[in-house]
C-alpha cells in the first residue's frame, strides 16, 4: 500500500473511487476488526504536529485520505503527489449511495441534540435504500456512554458515523474501537448539520 508523507502524516495514495472501494470492502469482511477511516485536513495536519498521540492514531488508521485540496497540493510541491482529493463528506455520500443497495447498516452519532436524526432522515430520502438504523446527539454526559455503546453494539451497525469535530472524534474512536461491534468508523466533523440542513 503506498503512502504519501506530508510532514508525518501517511496519506493513503489513492483516488475517490479505490476509497469508495476500500470502504466497501470493510464493511463485508468477516472478521471482527473495526477499521478506522480518517480524513485530515490541512489544519489537523497542523494540529498532529504537536499532538504526537493525534499523529499515531492517524497513522495506524486503516485509510487515510486528503479532506483539503491544500494537502493535495501540498503533496505536489513535496514531490510526492496524490492522485486527488478525497473529501470526508464525499467520500460518505459515495459511500451512501453504494450501500444503499446492500443489506449494510449505518448508525450516526454526533451533533447537536436532533440534528442526527434530521441529517438521518434526509439522507435516506436522498439515497433510497440507505438504512441508517439508529442515531444518538454527540452532547452526552460521560456516565452515558457506555450505554450509547452498548446500544450501538445492539443494533451492530455496519458502519459508524462519528461527528464531534476533529480532532475529538479521532480520539474518542480510537479510545472505543475495541469496545465498538462495527466494521468500519469514520469520523465526519460537522457532517450532520450539513446533511440535516
Ligand atoms: N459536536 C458534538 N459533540 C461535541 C462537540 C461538537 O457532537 O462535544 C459536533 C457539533 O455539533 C458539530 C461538529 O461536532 O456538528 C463539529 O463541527 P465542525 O464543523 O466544528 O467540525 P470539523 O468539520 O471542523 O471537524
Amino acid at each position: 500500500e503506498k503512502k504519501v508523507n506530508i510532514i508525518g502524516i501517511k496519506f493513503n495514495h489513492i483516488s475517490m473511487k479505490q476509497a469508495i472501494d476500500l470502504v466497501m470492502g470493510y464493511l463485508v469482511t468477516a472478521n471482527e476488526k473495526t477499521h478506522m477511516i480518517c480524513t485530515p485536513n490541512p489544519e489537523i495536519v497542523m494540529i498532529a504536529q504537536k499532538e504526537g498521540r493525534l499523529k499515531e492514531i492517524i497513522n495506524s488508521s486503516d485509510l487515510v485520505v486528503p479532506d483539503g485540496i491544500g494537502i493535495v497540493k501540498a503533496a505536489k510541491i513535496l514531490g510526492n503527489p496524490l492522485p486527488e482529493r478525497v473529501a470526508g463528506y464525499d467520500l460518505v455520500q459515495n459511500v451512501f449511495r453504494k450501500i444503499s443497495k446492500t443489506v449494510h447498516t449505518v448508525y450516526f452519532l454526533g451533533g447537536a441534540p436532533g440534528v442526527a436524526e434530521i441529517a438521518a432522515k434526509n439522507m435516506m430520502e436522498k439515497h433510497p435504500g440507505l438504512k441508517v438504523i439508529g442515531y444518538q446527539d454527540g452532547y452526552f454526559s460521560q456516565d452515558k456512554e457506555k450505554t450509547i455503546i452498548e446500544e450501538i453494539n445492539s443494533l451492530s451497525p455496519d458502519l459508524l458515523l462519528v461527528g464531534f469535530g476533529a480532532p475529538k472524534q479521532e480520539f474518542w474512536i480510537s479510545d472505543n474501537k475495541n469496545k465498538l461491534k462495527v466494521k468500519a468508523c469514520i469520523g465526519v466533523g460537522g457532517s450532520f448539520d450539513v446533511m440535516s440542513g
